[in-house]
Parts: structure tokens; C-alpha cells; sequence
């Protein structure tokens, strides 16, 4: 557990992140048997980030703040931010069934051009060549979930891949699916580790350090949760190329029905 913090001298609003923190700890603690598993995890994955939190805050409280501290504070409170998402829109892929049934169409060009500008300028600042080609293909869809799918790949392709790499993305329709691939000329992921990086909270072994294992579980929930498939396979350059299919069928089904 979290030792209580002395929040003296703290700043009112960081206080009341740390409170409610603490009270997602204890909800976690509460929940189901089926749920312990990946809950415990969660937890874990949150109290790394949370405990570098307190050290932090503690020294703010002594009057020990200065920019180096401020920008470790501001460093762990995006770390939990991040994760706090990523488990609800884990949570949010996990009901899309129910989403979908009654969800206007979605034009993932018009989304992904949504997500360029910060891709590009990302890409740049670590000199790797993006390229991007999309055609017009709608689907029935949550746009939340599938800027999320995609924008999770893409993370992934641009933090892995060294600079001076390439990074592109693609995506069309066929006749009856829309087509998405993420292909980059990082390290690539072995055969062997083509099914477990879906695992959550897996990483390949020697990864650098940033990053919780949950991006890709979340990309194939939300594929799942569209009635499509997501795979690993060979790059082009030597790096991965993953693959997402989303039928169009069966979404016009369920609408239907
Ligand atoms: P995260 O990136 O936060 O660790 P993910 O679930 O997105 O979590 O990915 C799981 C693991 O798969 C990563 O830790 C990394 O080892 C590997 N991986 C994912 N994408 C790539 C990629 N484009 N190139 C090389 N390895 C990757």
C-alpha cells in the first residue's frame, strides 16, 4: 500500500489527484475474482509511477522544489495519466459490441488526418522518415476507439524505430473490409513473440524501459470489438508490419439487426 503523504505546502489540485488515486487502489483491491488477475497488474503498473509521485510530493512539502523536481513531478503524473486511459478505453473496447450497434458511419482518412500534424512533427523530431497513404474508407465504428487503435500503432512504430528509420501507414478499402497497416524499419518482433506482445502487460525482453505493455492488447480488443483481426508479421525494411482488418459486413449487419 501507499504510505499517506504529507501534502503540506502542495499544491490543492495535485492533493486531489493523489486522494483519488488512492481511492482507485482501494477499488481495485474490492473488485471481482474473475477481474483479480488483470486488476493486480493494473495495480502494479500504477504504483511504480504513484511512489516516485510521493517521494516527489514529500520534497515539494519540505521545500525542496526546484525545475529538475517539477519536471520528474510533471513526467509521473503523464505516466499515470496514460495508463488511466489506456485501462479505459480497455474497459470501453471490451463493451463495444453494445457501441457499435447504433454508431453513425466513420471515415478513418478524415481521422487519421486528424492525428497527422502531431505524428509528423513527432516523426521529425526523431529524424524518422513518416509516409502516409489513405483512401477515402468508411466503416461503422467508434471513432474514439479506432483513433486509439490506430494512434497506438503508430506510437508504437515511431518509439521503436531508431532515428534516420522509416515509419509508414496505410489504409484502404477492399470490397469487403478496410484495411490498416503500420509498417516501420525498427528492430521487428520476433516469430516467438508475435502472439504474447497481445498479452497484457508484455513486453519483448529487452525493450526500453518506457511504455506498459497494454497498447497493443487495447489495438486487438478494439479490432475484436469490430468484428476484425489484428497480426504481426515481416516488415518491408526489416522492422514489423502490423496488420488490422475490420469487415464491413458484419457491422452493416448488426445495424441492421
Ligand atoms: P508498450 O509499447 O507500451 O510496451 P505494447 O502493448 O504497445 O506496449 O507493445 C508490447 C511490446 O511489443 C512492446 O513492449 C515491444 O516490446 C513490442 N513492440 C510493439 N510494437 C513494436 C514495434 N513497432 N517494433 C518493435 N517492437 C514492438
Amino acid at each position: 500500500d501507499l504510505a499517506p503523504v504529507n501534502l503540506a505546502g502542495v499544491p490543492v489540485e495535485i492533493r486531489e489527484v493523489v486522494r483519488a488515486l488512492n481511492a482507485l487502489l482501494g477499488r481495485l483491491r474490492e473488485a471481482n475474482a474473475s477481474q483479480r488477475h488483470f486488476l493486480q497488474d493494473a495495480a502494479h503498473q500504477l504504483r511504480t509511477p504513484l511512489a516516485s509521485l510521493q517521494v516527489q510530493l514529500e520534497l515539494m512539502g519540505d521545500g525542496h522544489a526546484d525545475a529538475a523536481a517539477l519536471a520528474r513531478l510533471r513526467h509521473s503524473v503523464a505516466r499515470v495519466t496514460r495508463l488511466a486511459n489506456q485501462l479505459l478505453a480497455l474497459a470501453r473496447a471490451e463493451s463495444g459490441d453494445r457501441l457499435l450497434a447504433d454508431a453513425p458511419p466513420v471515415n478513418l482518412a478524415e481521422l487519421i488526418d486528424d492525428m497527422l500534424e502531431d505524428w509528423l512533427r513527432l516523426a521529425d523530431s526523431r529524424n524518422i522518415d513518416f509516409g502516409v497513404q489513405r483512401e477515402p474508407a468508411t466503416l461503422i465504428g467508434d471513432p474514439t476507439l479506432l483513433r486509439e487503435l490506430i494512434a497506438n500503432l503508430v506510437d508504437n512504430a515511431l518509439k521503436y524505430t531508431p532515428a534516420g528509420g522509416q515509419v509508414t501507414l496505410h489504409c484502404h478499402s477492399e470490397e469487403e473490409a478496410v484495411l490498416i497497416e503500420v509498417a516501420d524499419s525498427g528492430p521487428g518482433i520476433p516469430p516467438t513473440e508475435r502472439e504474447r506482445v497481445f498479452e497484457r502487460f508484455h513486453r519483448v525482453a529487452g525493450t526500453q524501459p518506457s511504455g506498459s505493455g497494454l497498447g497493443l492488447p487495447i489495438a486487438r480488443e478494439i479490432a475484436r470489438s469490430h468484428g476484425g483481426t489484428i497480426t504481426i508479421e515481416d516488415g518491408p525494411d526489416g522492422g514489423s508490419s502490423v496488420r488490422v482488418r475490420l469487415p464491413l459486413k458484419r457491422a452493416a449487419a448488426e445495424t441492421a439487426g
